[in-house]
């Protein structure tokens, strides 16, 4: 396979909707703005020429669109709100940015909402070509699809109403603590002796903690911060983080090498300045500070 150029003088800047407008415009779910906006991406031309013959990469660049799993309920994360027409958050900028290594605009990515536990089976079904949705990597899920990355490091904390008396993990000890089936937050905090209930969504997860009917809830501290920012009166995160959630790039071991292709984009990314800008735009809005760019995994 050739070396990826995606700084050739080739590449052509292919303006976005204007930072935050979709944000700052869209109905957003459950109260908020979504927690961060649409970035410009640079839209490569001529990419097929990039990829040898028989990649998928090659095959994508041609047909010219792309189709990408994010989540729809996560603010700074992957959110669409009832109005918005695309998904916003770090995910999708970080799909985005693949896309256009690929010469694909935003214009021809077809987004399809995943839920945490759908991640797999939609990359092996090729519902989706990639799936960027708060994806952590394991070697459980590594043993069936393919994760590239990480390109974000966070840790998983509790969501509790600002009045709630637990304060470190030792207090979840046979309280009620919501997740998501699918995830390895459900798995960790199982393991941790909270009473774990799991939902489809994170959405429904907050709604029990608004409503009181659970005491708590638990998953990335990316995640949770941006849910806090949205019901800042109601919610706070508490607890150190607990784990290492590191979020990878999901693709069909059907094409095992996608891994260099998006592993070489994320590293450009890091040196180009686009994730951080779009670290920044999303993330950055719910109060996350900026972190350290991960080291990625070699492929295979
Ligand atoms: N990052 C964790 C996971 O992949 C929790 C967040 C999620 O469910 O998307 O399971």
């Amino acid at each position: 396979m050739r070396t990826l150029r995606r700084k050739s003088p080739t590449t052509v800047v292919v303006a976005a909707l204007a930072a935050l407008s979709l944000a700052a415009c869209g109905e957003a779910g459950s109260g908020g703005d979504g927690g961060g906006g649409d970035t410009e991406v640079e839209v490569a031309e001529n990419a097929a020429e990039d990829f040898d013959e028989g990649t998928r990469m090659r095959e994508l660049a041609e047909a010219g669109n792309i189709t990408i799993g994010v989540k729809y309920d996560q603010p700074g994360i992957g959110f669409k709100g009832a109005t918005d027409d695309i998904p916003v958050g770090f995910d999708p900028e970080m799909g985005k940015i693949l896309a256009g290594s690929l010469g694909i605009a935003v214009d021809d990515i077809t987004w399809k909402e995943t839920i945490s536990d759908n991640r797999e089976p939609f990359l092996q079904s090729g519902e989706v070509d990639l799936v960027i949705a708060s994806y952590s990597i394991n070697d459980e899920r590594r043993a069936v699809v393919g994760q590239a990355g990480p390109y974000y490091v966070t840790g998983q904390q509790l969501l509790v109403p600002t009045d709630s008396d637990i304060s470190t993990l030792e207090d979840i000890k046979g309280t009620e603590v919501c997740s998501v089936t699918g995830s390895t937050s459900l798995e960790n905090i199982e393991a941790e002796g909270g009473k774990a209930r799991g939902f489809d969504t994170y959405s429904e997860c907050v709604d029990q903690v608004l409503g009181g009917t659970v005491d708590a809830m638990t998953t990335d501290g990316a995640i949770l911060l941006g849910y806090a920012a949205e019901h800042p009166d109601e919610l706070k995160v508490v607890v150190e983080p607990f784990s290492e959630e590191r979020y990878g790039v999901g693709y069909s071991k059907d094409f095992p090498e996608m891994c260099e292709w998006i592993s070489s984009t994320i590293e450009q990314s890091y040196e180009d300045g686009s994730w951080e800008e779009a670290f920044k735009a999303t993330l950055g809005q719910s109060g996350v500070d900026t972190p350290e760019q991960p080291e990625l995994d070699p492929c295979q």
